[in-house]
């Protein structure tokens, strides 16, 4: 029974890539021998689809179909094959499975485009394994930093010594950077990993960017006191005065489309029933698609701080080390997929992305272009994930539509 030509056939892939995995619950952590076995699979699945395929020299697996002139210029379309822990089995593999039956529709057909077209499987996309991540597509974009390979994992492996075990050569690494030139963007299919899809009855959308962050922490100090003997008006409590800062973080970002923020965390010192806290602390995190919107909300949401402060009697400190712009998506590109969604006959519903991806990477050096793919209940990064059969075939169909129709320049 195929009820959906590509959407069956993809679904079985995602459970056939399930079974590589570290303990019963899926755990494929980068350049581990789940991650190899998997890694061993995708590129047969290359081979039969008429592509040229290795395992470069960061672990991902690179798999080449010429286009009618060898060495043409290439379209990358891939996603990643790692995962988190106890993680679900579509996060990643389903964007490498589509891109893969963008490749075996063409292979069927014995036809070739007038440029090449490329599928990657990364293999360092979670960042669960080591400090940094995205390793194999700042390789491909030419951003690889050789500081990373002696960084360690918990059980004190180096990520040189890793990358070597799995048969890849970090000497190599270099060499894998592309010609911006003879790339001609990269398309990534990817779960949404969020609510909105499943909120207004929607298969797919297309990503506008992956969304700027800034993190930081603020650390409120005021008095300590006895909850019975110091009266309400000469108070200086540190947990008051923080929840009205988290208060008036979440109303400012309440009061900006497509900013997020979130306080996570909230840290108190010595914390007690009978106690005023003399010291809180409170991590927030900012994420939005335009940079400019993001800083603006951040002097707003410092200021409030400030203000809240001020008036309650305390000492806020506020610092924000972490500040990651932004990556746009392509306008041609992403012009191009929607026009693609729109001939499958789906509303074109444009959505930022508020997780990170391997584009983040690559963008600024080739153009980038995503497809977010309805999520069941927005969960990720969970056994529970799960996108229908009939969802990815819509978002297959839309992929092979965008490459039909791709025209190189
Ligand atoms: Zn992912």
């Amino acid at each position: 029974m195929t009820a959906f030509a590509f959407g069956d056939p993809i679904t079985a892939g995602i459970d056939d890539l399930a079974h590589f995995t570290d303990g019963g619950r899926l755990t494929r952590l980068y350049l581990t021998p789940p991650h190899r076995q998997a890694a061993e699979r995708v590129a047969l699945w290359m081979r039969e689809a008429g592509m040229v395929a290795r395992i470069d020299a960061t672990g991902s697996v690179v798999g080449r179909y010429e286009g009618l002139t060898p060495d043409a210029p290439a379209l990358l379309l891939g996603s990643h094959i790692d995962t988190v822990r106890d993680a679900g089995r579509f996060d990643g593999n389903l964007g490498v499975l589509i891109a893969l039956a963008v490749v075996q529709n063409l292979h069927r057909a014995g036809k070739r485009l007038p440029f090449a077209l490329e599928v990657l499987a990364f293999g360092d996309e979670e960042g669960v394994r080591y400090p940094s991540t995205l390793g194999g597509s700042r390789a491909i974009a030419g951003r690889f930093d050789p500081a990373i390979l002696d960084e360690k994992d918990t059980a004190g492996i180096t990520r040189r010594r890793a990358l070597e075990d799995f048969g890849c050569d970090p000497a190599r690494i270099g060499a894998e950077a592309r010609d911006p030139g003879k790339v001609l963007g990269y398309i990534e299919a990817h779960i949404e990993q969020g609510p909105v899809l499943e909120a207004e009855g929607l298969p797919v959308a297309v990503v506008t960017a992956i969304n700027g962050a800034s993190r930081g922490n603020v650390t409120i100090t005021g008095i300590a006191g006895h909850a019975g003997t110091v009266p309400m008006t000469l108070r200086r409590d540190a947990v008051a005065a923080a929840a009205e800062m988290i208060l008036a973080v979440e109303r400012r970002a309440l009061a900006e489309p497509d900013l997020v923020a979130t306080v996570g965390r909230l840290i108190l010192q010595s914390p007690a029933t009978n106690t005023i806290a003399g010291q809180a602390t409170f991590s927030v995190d900012l994420r939005a698609p335009s940079d400019a919107a993001r800083l603006a909300a951040l002097a707003d949401i410092k200021s409030a701080i400030a203000a809240i402060a001020k008036a309650r009697g305390v000492q806020a400190e506020a610092s924000f080390g972490y500040d990651a712009p932004a990556a746009r998506c392509d306008a041609a590109l992403t012009d191009a997929l929607a026009g693609a969604v729109a001939r499958q006959g789906v509303p074109v519903r444009p959505l930022p992305s508020g997780a990170g991806h391997d584009g983040m990477a690559l963008s600024g050096v080739f153009p980038i272009a995503m497809l977010f793919v309805r999520c069941k209940g927005g969960i990720s990064h969970n056994p529970a994930e799960y996108a229908s059969p009939a969802d990815i075939d819509v978002a297959a169909r839309v992929l092979i539509d965008f490459v039909e129709h791709f025209r190189a320049n």
